[in-house]
């Protein structure tokens, strides 16, 4: 086991030569729980906590831990650490924080590739992908559309839903599988690669478990000999949030990653609905809605077939969302700004009269 085979790169390896003193031990967060932490190194799994300093100078919540994030440790006791710091996230999967309109959470960090699954029985949707594509584009995280349950649909079936994601998505690759079968799922393991970080995303039922059970399988990588010896015969334990497969491909899947919304991101509409923005640049207002100005390029293109209507209609839905999710962040922050002055006001008001 080598800090690699975590994900560990070049890029981290400058950053930590530069920015973290030697006497700190290197680490992933492999899961998480209310502040507590299990923190993996090279030599074995640790239960973290994080020190005081890192946790007064926290701002939001995104200055905390997350899974996947890199960390200097120190060893304190036997088995437990604690966090220094945490290096800076290439990437970042996060959703809205449960009842605080407009706060965003952590659910995983430094995460490479998104495996979007979808189920190509009766659930099939084309707008959630897309959807799920947003989320990628806005984490930064690539995306690979996983059609599983191919097992229920013929091959000619099968052609068709492949050529209508491919009218609506473009450049993300296409894989299809089946966990019954086991059809595609050699192919989906050699693509994997060595090093990288992989999630899954999916509405509940898509057969997520099921495919993380075919990647990690009986193979799951024995990777220290301490957990093995004293996990033995388990394969993942509910802890583990991070695990590396044997054909060295890392995935992350804890529960956050199983709630993250579609409507949790719409930042990056415009890389998944490239068409439409690049047609958008004809409309003749500037402010154009596409809804029912004259000169719309984009109804044009809707009209004459270029851009899709299921397409278009999504692409509408998600920016009334991303509309609305950006005034209440508009509003949160006002409220701050009017907070911060009152307390401002009331200080000054103190000062004045000492
Ligand atoms: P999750 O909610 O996304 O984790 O989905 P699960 O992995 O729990 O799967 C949901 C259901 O779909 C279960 O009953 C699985 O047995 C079934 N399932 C998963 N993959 C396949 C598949 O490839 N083919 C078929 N026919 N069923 C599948
Ligand atoms: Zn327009």
């Amino acid at each position: 086991m080598t800090l690699e085979d975590l994900g560990y790169n070049i890029e981290l390896e400058n950053y930590q030569n530069e920015n973290i003193s030697d006497s700190f031990e290197i680490g992933r967060v492999i899961s998480e729980h209310k502040e507590r932490y299990v923190v993996k190194t090279v030599v074995n799994e640790f239960d973290a906590e994080i020190i005081g300093n890192l946790r007064f100078s926290a701002l939001k919540r995104s200055d905390f831990p997350a899974v996947g994030d890199w960390v200097a440790i120190s060893e304190y006791d036997e088995n437990k650490v604690l966090i220094h710091s945490v290096f800076p996230r290439k990437t970042i999967i996060e959703r809205q924080a449960v009842g605080k309109q407009g706060e965003k959470q952590i659910i995983a960090a430094n995460i490479d590739y998104a495996f979007i699954v979808q189920a190509v029985d009766r659930d099939f949707n084309i707008n959630r992908i897309e959807r799920y594509l947003t989320i990628c584009n806005t984490s930064k995280v690539k995306a690979i559309i996983i059609l599983n349950k191919i097992d229920l649909i013929n091959d000619a079936e099968l052609s068709e839903l492949i050529s209508l994601v491919k009218i609506r998505v473009n450049q993300v690759p296409i894989i299809a599988i089946s966990n019954e079968s086991k059809k595609g799922i050699e192919e989906l393991k050699e693509q994997m690669k060595k090093g990288k970080t992989y999630c899954l995303l999916g509405s509940s039922g898509v057969g997520k478990s099921s495919l993380l059970n075919s990647l990690a399988g009986r193979e799951l990588m024995k990777t220290d000999s301490i957990s093995s010896s004293t996990n033995k015969g388990q394969h993942i334990t509910s802890h583990r949030e991070l695990i590396v497969l044997e054909n060295g491909g890392i995935l992350i899947d804890n529960p956050g990653m199983r709630e993250v919304g579609i409507t949790d991101s719409t930042d990056g509409l415009e890389m998944t609905f490239i068409t439409i923005v690049e047609i958008s640049k004809d409309c003749k207002f500037k402010d154009c809605t596409h809804t029912t100005e004259i000169g719309c390029a984009v109804l044009a293109a809707v009209e004459d077939g270029e851009i899709d209507e299921n397409s278009y209609e999504n692409y509408l839905k998600m920016e009334r969302e991303k509309e609305h999710f950006e005034s209440t962040i508009a509003e949160r922050r006002k409220k701050d700004k009017d907070f911060g002055k009152m307390v401002k006001h009331y200080k000054n008001s103190k000062t004045n009269k000492y």
